[in-house]
């Protein structure tokens, strides 16, 4: 048994905590937990805790279905709240899914990031990340199909304290931190009920962990406040939607490999490689950053969503931001990538968003002048005349630019590949035959 192991067996006993949960994400990222006792611990150490893979979604064929949970023990977090009983606490450990013999599965999305950051460790990086994470606060999460209601009336950085979750924030950090998240920044965001909350960098693979936990802990947090949070990408047409700004950066040994302060952006040419890559292959990796029907709806001009392939500096229109807020700071210098959304699989969405960036580093793909224009202002022709891509504007045209992707395929591994087109070409369709209420609404009466 390793001394990490040996940490997370004394706590549980120290703690008298009588419930570990072992956490995944499954190929949507939705987050899946098995509750074990402590006396098992031992053996899921040694063994693994085996499951039924194709009860989880993108898993499994029903013929290899047996698969087993590893529990990480450098992930270990008692839980910040106490179980119903009052009494006690639980834990948590995020897994490793094998097969097994031993062998990692394929379709653990775990796996997936795994296997691009060891790629990144093959040309000496190591990848930094830190999101900034907006949601919405509900009164209430209506299944009717009627909007929601937001929680407040705040708008951009307002200190709004007439809402129905007082404290909201300040619970949540303090949920977070208790769980060994870091906070660096949080505000109300643009709209009624509309939140941000950003975390202090991490390495890719802890990120991602700590994203899942962040909608978790949000969710709950929420719920203690009679209130509920959404990460859903754009659930009000009058306001804007939730993305979550991932901030990147690649260091070889502990110098940034992506500062020069020779250049005017203070972006070294591997830097500039690296955005090269996130543009040229930004139509491919879309269907993953922004995976619903519904993340389109965000993607639209005005809201400060991305719509174009472009980079700038200030330019919020651009889908690259070289952000420079801290000039001359080595360490801070870093690109902030504006087309995730929060609803994303952060394990995925991270590990193809690297993909592509490392591809232009090795492919030496130069990078294209950067934007300052507002882009929102510029009409389809006029932006294909600048030569700005347009990023796909559904789920459908996301999907196309996928299938076609040898860099997707090969990121993703053949399962998720084709789990993931199939499982989305399904919510595409079941979307595109319903008729909608806008449709109802401005049809029905003059037709
Ligand atoms: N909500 C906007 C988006 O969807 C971002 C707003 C901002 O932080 N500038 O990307
Ligand atoms: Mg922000
Ligand atoms: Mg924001
Ligand atoms: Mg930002």
């Amino acid at each position: 048994m390793d001394r990490q192991q040996d940490f997370v067996l004394r706590t549980l006993e120290e703690r008298d905590i009588r419930f570990v949960r072992l956490w995944f994400t499954d190929v949507l990222g939705f987050l899946k937990s098995v509750a074990i006792a402590p006396a098992e611990l031992e053996g899921a150490f040694a063994e693994g805790i085996g499951f039924d893979g194709s009860a989880i979604e993108g898993f499994a064929r029903v013929y290899e279905s047996d698969m087993v949970a590893r529990p990480d023990p450098s992930t270990f977090q008692v839980l910040p709240w106490e179980t119903a009983d009052g009494q006690h606490y639980s834990a948590r450990m995020f897994c490793d899914i094998t097969m097994p013999d031993g062998s990692p599965c394929w379709a653990d999305p775990r796996h997936v990031l795994r296997r691009t950051l060891s790629r990144a460790t093959e040309s000496g990086f190591t990848c930094y990340v830190h999101p900034e994470i907006e949601f919405y606060l509900l009164k209430d999460l209506p299944d009717d199909g009627n909007e929601p209601v937001p929680a407040d009336s705040g708008g951009y950085f307002d200190q709004a304290s007439h809402n129905a979750a007082p404290h909201f924030r300040r619970h949540a950090i303090e949920a977070l931190e208790d769980m060994g998240i870091s906070v660096e920044f949080s505000h109300h965001e643009a709209a009624p009920g509309q939140q941000e909350i950003d975390l202090r960098y991490a390495d890719a693979l802890t990120m991602a962990d700590n994203v899942m936990t962040f909608r978790y802990v949000v969710k709950e947090v929420a719920i203690k406040q009679q209130v509920r949070a959404s990460f859903m990408p754009k659930p009000f047409t009058a306001h804007p939607g939730s993305g979550m700004h991932t901030h990147m950066s690649l260091f070889e040994g502990d110098r940034n490999a992506f500062y020069d302060s020779e250049d005017p952006y203070e972006l070294s040419g591997t830097g500039k490689a690296f955005v090269a890559g996130l543009l040229r292959h930004a139509r491919e990796i879309t269907a993953v950053t922004n995976q619903w029907v519904n993340s389109y709806k965000r993607l639209v001009a005005g809201g400060e969503a991305p719509t174009a392939v472009c980079w700038g500096h200030a330019n919020r229109s651009a889908l690259v931001r070289v952000p420079m807020y801290s000039p001359g700071k080595a360490s801070s210098r870093r690109v902030e990538i504006r087309s995730l959304d929060s609803a994303c699989n952060p394990y995925l969405a991270y590990a193809v968003t690297l993909a592509a960036g490392l591809k232009g580093i090795q492919e030496g793909y130069e990078l294209p002048p950067a934007t300052e224009d507002d882009v929102w202002s510029l009409t389809e022709s006029e932006r294909r005349a600048a030569g700005y891509a347009s990023l796909p504007q559904n789920l459908n045209e996301a999907l196309g630019e996928l299938e076609s992707s040898e860099l997707l395929a090969e990121t993703l591994g053949e399962h998720v590949f084709d789990f993931f087109l199939r499982n989305k070409r399904a919510e595409w369709d079941a979307y595109r035959s319903h008729v909608t209420p806008y449709e109802l609404r401005t049809l029905l009466p003059v037709l």
